[in-house]
């Protein structure tokens, strides 16, 4: 598997699919939700609205993660998956790590090739960028053997500095 990062937004990759860090509701949010939603356009909500509407009455669990068209993005699929809030007296680090696996084994059944991954639950769900990037580079490496054959390229997506130095020291450890 190549694993490499690109730097900047990631609703302009052309990965197969990108991931979205969404909320459980999926009907949208901030950050790399709302960009996701917004230059997707319409098609993406509505397959969320479906989603709520058959597999997923209650939302999607933290940690889960689910796959719909990617609507006008250079993508071909978003898989949603929600991250875990941060919190200090409680160690949900494998609710973060299921997001990666979770969200890869999605890929892989679709039969995405390439996916890309913003950095989970590191905005507004208060989780701290170095820990953040460890789970995502651990747990995409502890994956690649189930996915092998189907995801052949996994980018990380960093949104500014402080993000992208601490995925870069994370592959390069
Ligand atoms: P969460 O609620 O899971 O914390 P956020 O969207 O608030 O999700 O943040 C997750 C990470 O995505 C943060 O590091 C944030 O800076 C980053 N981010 C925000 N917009 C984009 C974007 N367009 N492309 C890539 N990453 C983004």
């Amino acid at each position: 598997m190549d694993i490499r990062i690109e730097p900047g937004d990631i609703t302009q990759i052309d990965t197969d699919a990108v991931v979205n860090a969404a909320n459980s509701t999926l009907l949208g949010g901030g950050g790399v939700d709302g960009a996701i939603h917004r230059r997707g356009g319409p098609e993406i909500l509505t397959a969320c609205k479906e989603l709520r509407a058959t597999a997923y009455p209650d939302g999607l669990p933290t940690g889960q993660a689910v796959a719909t068209t990617a609507g006008k993005l250079p993508a071909r699929w978003v898989i949603h998956t929600v991250g875990p809030v941060f919190a200090k007296k409680e160690d949900r680090s494998h609710l973060l790590a299921a997001c990666y696996r979770n969200a890869l084994l999605a890929a892989a059944e679709v039969g995405a090739e390439s996916i890309a991954f913003p950095a989970i639950s590191a905005g507004i769900y208060g989780w701290p960028m170095d820990d953040a990037a460890r789970i995502a580079v651990e747990t995409v490496l502890a994956t690649a053997p189930q996915v092998e054959g189907t995801v052949r390229e996994v980018v990380f997506v960093p949104f500014g500095a402080s993000a992208e130095a601490a995925f870069r020291a994370q592959l390069d450890a």
